[in-house]
């Protein structure tokens, strides 16, 4: 298959690509290298997908472009057969700061890849949105049919990305379906997550900073699980036209995070707390019956067994990543 993944220059995207090559397939990546956070991490991501390709059958093609530039756009979707689209603008907390940027690549850079899609009339589009679109829980766990307040930009973008897909869906009979992400976490992370860190400050002897009481709770998905739930999708018809949460099943606090992660690498640290941020969420928490019915997803790492894998793969990867996380 010919599959065209956004954003496969990032972690997630970086990880589907590397997959997508692996398996046999043709892989083309259209990605702007947004300076968000340090270009080395992008540049690991872009090696993986390009091994990953070099030691199988498949093939991969790194574009540097715009997902907001509609010529490119229409002309790499024209040779697709599935779009995965994981491009964004990322980050709650910036979002606040810069809304329009935002709109600008989340919304518009999504409608310019949808309108390809529907005048290619491609197998299936399949696009990264995030459980920021729920906004403040009035209960959890948060299944598909909970309200989408969102209290940020960004999860506002998100959910006008994701409705419309699936109002493309209903309209053009594009199929489509959104992937409400949850805290997704593993190797090459963003370096400016909790996990990479608590992970990082634990390597040096330095307590892990929790901001808040760390009562706040978190799906921390571990990368496999995703990546697993996006494969289906080259197949699955029976999501088409839906969003579905995809997250843990091993729902935790902040300082129950920080404290396996500190047990599992100095046992004799403390935790240290500082003032919370405002645009964080308080609690989030997957319901994923619909994704395990549709889907057959089965998330299967634990945060015990997510995070040692994590820590086995960084202290691998220590000398290019471990500045990268200081500096963040
Ligand atoms: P990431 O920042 O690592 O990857 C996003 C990639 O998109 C980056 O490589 C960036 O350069 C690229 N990009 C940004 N603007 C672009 C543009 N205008 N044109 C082309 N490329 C552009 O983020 P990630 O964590 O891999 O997230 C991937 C997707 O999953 C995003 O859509 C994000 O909103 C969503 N998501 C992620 C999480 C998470 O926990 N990581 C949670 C919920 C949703």
């Amino acid at each position: 298959m010919h599959i065209l993944v956004t954003g496969g220059a990032g972690f997630i995207g970086g990880h589907l690509a590397q997959r997508f090559a692996a398996d046999g397939h043709d892989v083309v990546v259209l990605d702007n290298r947004d300076p968000f956070y340090d270009l080395d991490i992008k540049r690991h991501n872009i090696e993986a997908g390009q091994t990953a390709a070099a030691d199988g059958d498949g093939s991969y093609e790194f574009i540097a472009g715009d997902v907001r530039d509609a010529e490119l756009v229409t002309d790499l979707v024209a040779d697709a057969d599935y779009v995965y689209h994981q491009a964004a603008q990322a980050g709650v907390r910036p979002s606040v700061k810069d809304p329009r940027k935002y709109d600008e690549v989340n919304v518009d850079g999504t409608l310019n890849l949808l309108d390809a899609c529907r005048d290619e009339g491609i197998e299936r589009f399949v696009m990264a949105s995030s459980s920021s679109v729920y906004g403040k829980p009035q209960y959890l766990p948060y299944d598909e049919e909970h309200p989408t307040t969102p209290v940020s930009p960004y999860g506002a973008s998100k959910l006008a990305a994701e409705r419309y897909a699936c109002a493309y869906s209903e309209v053009y009979d594009l199929p489509a379906v959104a992937l409400r992400y949850f805290t997704v976490y593993g190797p090459r992370m963003r370096p400016n997550m909790a996990i990479s860190n608590f992970v990082s400050r634990c390597h040096n002897g330095e307590p892990p900073v929790i901001y808040g009481d760390g009562t706040q709770t978190r799906d921390f998905t571990y990368i496999e699980d995703v990546i697993e739930a996006n494969m289906t999708l080259l197949d699955e018809d029976a999501a088409d036209g839906m969003a579905l949460n995809i997250g843990s099943t091993d729902n935790i606090e902040i300082k129950t995070l920080a404290t396996e992660i500190r047990d599992q690498i100095d046992p004799d640290l403390d935790l240290v707390y500082e003032e919370r941020h405002d645009a964080d969420a308080e609690h989030t928490h997957a319901a994923t019956d619909r994704a395990e019915e549709l889907l057959g997803y089965d998330p299967d790492h634990t945060i015990r067994e997510g995070v040692a894998r994590f820590i086995d793969w960084y202290r691998e990867n220590r000398d290019w990543y471990e500045p990268l996380v200081r500096q963040s």
